[in-house]
């Protein structure tokens, strides 16, 4: 049976989904005989590659590179799978919406800093932040979503599983939001 190229990825997330999927422990060895993961933080593939059955995505979009990446990822994946609350709603990472961006960057480099030297805010070596901290679903079209704050182990588990083998599965039964 022919491997499916599989990729992960965290976005503006807090990479505790990732965690989770590493906490399936020695199932992943398991899995590895029906995947194998061409790109992700786990792996040194620095450029995302271009033919990709599924990609995993941790986080929501909070920069101009998240959406220039979750395009990409779409263009070059037959499937896309939501994981976790912030790539479903926005979650923790979209709390910023209640601020704004320009008190959440006042906060962020002046306010909880002793000295910002440079007097302003970086341009170059940081992205650009979106006016409005969005989920996944807001920018592309997403296959699968899977909630929970972390998504739990044994839920990635049997998702993937469900998943790569081609059957349905009701994810309502294995995991909720904020679980
Ligand atoms: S859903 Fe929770 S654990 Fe996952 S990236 Fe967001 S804050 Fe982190």
């Amino acid at each position: 049976m022919k491997k499916a190229r599989v990729a992960t990825i965290w976005l503006d997330g807090c990479s505790g989904c990732h965690m989770s999927f590493l906490d399936m422990d020695e199932r992943l060895v398991e899995l590895s005989e029906y995947m194998d993961v061409v790109y992700s933080p786990y792996v040194d593939q620095k450029e995302f590659p271009s033919d990709v059955d599924l990609t995993i995505v941790e986080g929501a979009l909070s920069t101009d590179h998240d959406i220039e990446m979750i395009k990409k990822i779409r263009k070059n994946s037959k499937k896309i799978l939501a994981l976790g609350d912030c790539a479903v709603t926005g979650n923790i990472s979209a709390m910023k919406n209640l601020f704004g961006t320009e008190a959440v960057m006042q906060k962020a480099y002046f306010d909880l800093v002793d000295h910002n030297e440079s007097g302003k805010y970086p341009q170059e070596i940081v992205p650009t932040l979106l006016d409005k901290v969005i989920p996944l679903n807001e920018a592309v079209d997403i296959d699968y979503f899977v909630p929970g704050c972390p998504t739990p182990a044994d839920a990635i588990y049997e998702v993937l599983k469900a998943v790569l083998e081609g059957k349905e599965i009701n994810i309502s039964e294995l995991t909720r939001f904020g679980k």
